[in-house]
């Protein structure tokens, strides 16, 4: 089943969307709308502007023309003759005559007109006046919007008196004023919108003016109005559109992303490390837990080849199962145990990889800890079958000699036979005893006593056991102080540490020498020493001689036998008694173990 990701949402969203949008369009309108009228007013103020500069050039006909008739002679002699005061001539227009044709004229001046008079002088006294005038009338009007550069809707008109004199007819101004800037009228019933300008001292009372029909420039804002609104929401339906296919893949991808997220931190928890490599060799991924086992980290690793950034891979990378689908291995042997080698440390990875579109990924757990506890038990069972055959060889043969030829043995071969008997069963029970504690601390389920006792008790007769048992290349000297507190701890458990101490200084030192057996005071604790003049420990071995199972190389120790439980067994008891045991060693020249273990009182320690 497939779903439109989010789609519940989409309409809510793209309407959320659409109206701040539509607000947005609608206001643009407006705005083209009153831009298309400040246009018409502008275009209004050019074309009086055009219209004024013809009106000009009228007057400049009119003033050439009076200049020319005051010339005349006949002018002249009508005013010496004393006829006239004034000699009045009308000028027309037409379109025969732009620049004006002119009749005298012998009535009164009409008020709508622009006049032209020149003083006729004779002795310094004015004698009389040439007068042209240019009636302000429709034909006039003709002729400025002939001349004019005027919109296509726009007129010229006279405005004089609450009239407006035009192309065809007066008409009566009926609500409106003009001021020189563009403003709105009512004439003949019209709204205008127009403009005047004053036609100066030549044409008193009489103002040019352009006007434009209001509904023409209402009709083209709203145009503009709506062809911007119309366009912008075809933009918004275009985006809309757009949205809504898109919003989909966009869902998609924020679906994967927060998908390839969980995936992230899910890996980042995992327990296993897991990593990719592509198809290059390259690795692409490294996550946390890969982090941890192996101390390498993402960013040093990712981007770079898998032989170069992780040491040893090369060499493992043949051994690891990897499977063509998910779930084709259906068991856990599947996965190979290899060995990496990383700064010097060995890990063990049980390891498989899974073969993807992207590369190989790989998911590995650490064994380390696994597999040296399996190294451990597989040197149990070989330590201790060495261990157990040489004395039960050795028993058997004493017990079946004893059994076929006991009429031919004298009886000191007998007691001899029976010596080693008993010594090698003695063995046999210590290694079992061995065993068992080892077992018991391991679980903890060992008691031992904590209270206060005589330590030097214990030292002696560990001495005196001892001596026993060497020969006379052996010296065991022991050294007590002068006061000894008691020290607190299971005296028998303190006895099986010394006597394990004492037993290795002979065991490893093969050509005898000074064994030297001694307790001292410290600050708060009683410190044993056990040194001999034996094979004595190398330097990086004397940490791991006190590991379970761990013995120096057969070399080291000249093929003396062993179980290796002795000084784990020592170091356990110790700290289960709040101590500590160390060794010192030069190897070849002997080696000193020492325990410390607290005292029940302190003691002021001569220096
Ligand atoms: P075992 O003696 O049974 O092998 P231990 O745990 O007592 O086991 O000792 C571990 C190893 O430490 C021995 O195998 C030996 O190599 C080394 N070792 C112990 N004591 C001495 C010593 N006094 N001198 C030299 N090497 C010693």
């Amino acid at each position: 089943m497939s779903t439109r990701p989010g789609g519940s949402r989409l309409p809510l969203a793209l309407l959320l969307l659409a109206v701040p949008l539509a607000v947005a369009a609608w206001g643009l309108g407006g705005f083209s709308a009153q831009r298309e009228r400040n246009n018409a007013d502008s275009q209004l103020i050019d074309s009086l502007n055009s219209a004024g500069g013809v009106y000009r050039d009228a007057l400049t006909d009119v003033d050439s023309t009076a200049s020319r008739l005051a010339s005349g002679p006949r002018v002249e002699h009508e005013f010496l003759r004393g006829h006239h005061r004034a000699a009045v001539w009308r000028m027309q227009v037409d379109s025969k005559h732009p620049h004006g044709r002119v009749t005298r004229w012998h009535g009164p001046i009409p008020a709508a007109a622009a006049v032209r008079r020149i003083h006729f002088l004779s002795k310094g006294h004015t004698i009389g006046q040439v007068v042209v005038f240019l009636p302000l009338d429709s034909q006039v009007v003709k002729r400025l919007s002939a001349g004019a550069r005027l919109g296509g809707d726009q007129r010229i008109a006279f405005v004089r008196r609450g009239g407006l004199v035009g192309g065809r007819r007066t008409l009566r101004l009926e609500s409106g004023s003009l001021a020189g800037r563009p403003g709105d009228i009512r004439a003949g019933g019209v709204d205008y919108r127009a403009v005047d300008m004053d036609l100066g001292s030549g044409a008193k009372g009489t103002r040019l003016a352009v006007l434009e029909p209001s509904s023409h420039i209402d009709s083209r804002a709203s145009l503009a109005r709506w062809r911007v609104f119309g366009l912008c929401f075809a933009v918004i339906l275009a985006l809309l559109a757009m949205a809504y296919a898109v919003s989909p893949s966009i869902a998609r991808s924020r679906v994967s992303r927060q998908e390839r997220e969980r995936a992230e931190r899910v890996l980042a928890h995992v327990g296993d490390g897991v990593f990719l490599i592509d198809h290059d060799g390259v690795i692409r991924l490294w996550n946390q837990a890969a982090e941890a086992i192996t101390g390498l980290r993402a960013d040093d690793v990712c981007a770079r080849t898998a032989a170069d950034a992780v040491p040893g891979w090369p060499a493992v990378a043949g051994r690891v199962p990897v499977a063509r689908r998910p779930g084709e291995f259906d068991d856990e042997s599947s996965a190979e145990t290899v060995p990496l080698e990383i700064d010097g440390r060995e890990i063990w990875l049980s390891i498989a990889g899974v073969t993807l579109p992207d590369g190989t990924v790989y998911a590995f757990r650490d064994v380390t800890r696994e597999r040296r506890l399996e190294e451990l038990r597989a040197q149990f069972v070989a330590t201790i079958s060495h261990e157990l055959r040489t004395p039960l060889a050795s028993l058997h043969g004493a017990a079946m000699t004893l059994l076929e030829r006991k009429h031919e043995l004298t009886d000191q071969t007998r007691h001899d036979l029976l010596e080693m008997i008993g010594a090698q069963s003695k063995r046999l029970a210590d290694l079992v005893e061995e065993i068992l504690l080892t077992g018991q601390l391991d679980s903890g389920s060992l008691r031992v006593v904590t209270e206060p006792f005589e330590a030097e008790e214990i030292v002696w007769s560990v001495a005196a056991a001892a001596r026993l048992r060497v020969g006379d290349d052996t010296t065991i000297d022991v050294s007590l102080p002068a006061v000894l507190p008691k020290v607190v701890g299971d005296p028998a458990r303190t006895r099986q540490v010394l006597t394990n101490l004492m037993d290795n200084a002979i065991k490893y030192s093969p050509h005898g020498g000074r064994m030297q057996l001694g307790v001292e005071a410290g600050d708060g604790y009683a410190r044993f020493t056990v040194r001999d003049e034996g094979l004595g420990i190398p330097l990086g071995e004397q940490k791991r001689i006190f590991e379970k199972f761990y013995r120096l190389d057969p070399d080291h120790r000249r093929g003396i036998g062993g179980s290796g439980l002795g000084l784990y067994i020592s170091r356990e008891l110790v700290r289960t008694m709040n101590g500590r045991i160390w060794v010192e060693s030069d190897a070849g020249k002997g080696a000193t173990f020492a325990f410390e273990l607290p005292l029940a009182e302190r003691v002021s320690v001569p220096a």
